[in-house]
């Protein structure tokens, strides 16, 4: 529920208001746009306060909130939410491009990847340290190793590093080390986790769960705000659907209905979706020209021996012929997208 504050309302009066809703034991969301205050009223129950909040002074009018998530909402919120990341802004005019391999394999692999990301004006770095893999035969990747050399190939090439944590007993370990905290496809109804990784600083990159619905996916998002970290973007990769030709079914759709439901930036995963990197370049094209607010695309210097991915992973000239596509795609729906050869971020 949300109470509409009159234009002018006196600071005592909203004062007055925030008191009353705390001593009644709801949680509180104060937003100020266009000149407009509004006060969220969040709990089981809220609805119960509406006659006494709407007779209070300053109280302009008391409205409903119709989504079961009301933090994430544009309801709640109507101002777009930018995530700042180092030297980077999510959510901003400027379409962000993340590259870097599925796993984070070795140092040379890494550091090769990273300058060849950072060259093709990509502005952060992915590789996964702790894989969610399907099979537990399959490469589980590096641990605490893979974690350090995210943080090497960050501080020689600048670049903020996302990496994915599957548990939340190593979120502390994960966040030590990574600008960007992944809550991948597979825990994205682990609510343990989402509550973790909302109770720590590092920014959240919460992609869309293989059969969750978007409604789902803004409640996950709304468990991590809710443990009180506001800095979480949503990634779309794809879901599962009776199509086999690709590996899952890109949700294009999902960029234009988000802008409408929720203030949280949203980004696009093109290589899950597609599971094949020849097809990776035009559903990144797609992303962007549906009003994606960036790009997270696998790249790897020998994409056949990769251990894991491969399959869909960009080689490295193909991750830089990518930036400069969708630089133009951006250009033409109105937004930036930092080309190859643009200056790096400063290494820190
Ligand atoms: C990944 O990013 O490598 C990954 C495992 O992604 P998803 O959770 O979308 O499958
Ligand atoms: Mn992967």
């Amino acid at each position: 529920m949300i109470a509409v504050l009159e234009r002018g309302c006196p600071l005592k009066a909203k004062a007055e208001i925030v008191r009353f809703v705390e001593a009644e034991g709801f949680r509180l969301l104060v937003t100020e746009t266009g000149g407009e205050s509004l006060i969220g009223v969040i709990g089981p129950g809220a609805e119960a306060l509406a006659p006494r909040l709407a007779a209070m002074a300053g109280v302009a009018e008391v409205r409903p909130v119709a989504a079961p998530y009301p933090q994430v909402s544009r309801e709640h919120h109507p101002e777009p939410t930018r995530v700042k990341v180092g030297p980077v802004t999510i959510g901003g005019d400027e379409v962000v491009v993340i590259g870097g391999p599925c796993a984070v394999e070795s140092e040379a692999q890494l550091l090769a990847t990273a300058r060849a990301v950072a060259a093709a004006g990509g502005r952060m770095l992915r590789g996964g340290a702790f894989k969610p893999r399907s099979s537990p035969y399959t490469f589980q990747g590096l641990e605490e190793e893979g974690l350090k050399l995210l943080a090497l190939a960050r501080a020689e090439t600048g670049l903020p590093i996302v990496t994915e944590v599957v548990a939340p007993e190593d979120v502390e370990l994960v966040a030590r080390y990574a600008d960007v905290l992944q809550v991948g496809s597979r825990n994205m109804q682990n609510f343990r986790l989402l509550s973790a990784v909302g109770q720590q600083p590092r920014a959240v990159l919460l992609k869309r769960g293989l059969m969750a619905t978007i409604e789902e996916w803004l409640m996950a998002a709304e468990y991590v705000v809710a443990a009180g970290n506001p800095r979480v973007v949503l990634c779309e990769r794809g879901i599962r659907t009776f199509e086999r030709a690709t590996r899952n079914t890109l949700d294009v759709a999902a960029v234009p209905v988000l802008r409408q439901l929720t203030h949280l930036p949203v980004i696009v995963d093109p290589s899950h979706a597609a599971g094949r990197r020849e097809l990776v370049p035009a559903l990144a094209c797609a992303a962007v020209a549906a009003g994606a607010d960036g790009l997270i695309v696998e790249t790897h210097p020998d994409p056949d021996r990769a251990l894991s991915d491969g399959r869909q992973s960009l080689a490295l000239p193909g991750f830089e012929q990518l930036v400069r596509t969708c630089a133009r795609v951006a250009v033409a729906v109105g937004r930036t997208l930092r080309a190859p050869g643009a200056a790096d971020a400063a290494p820190r």
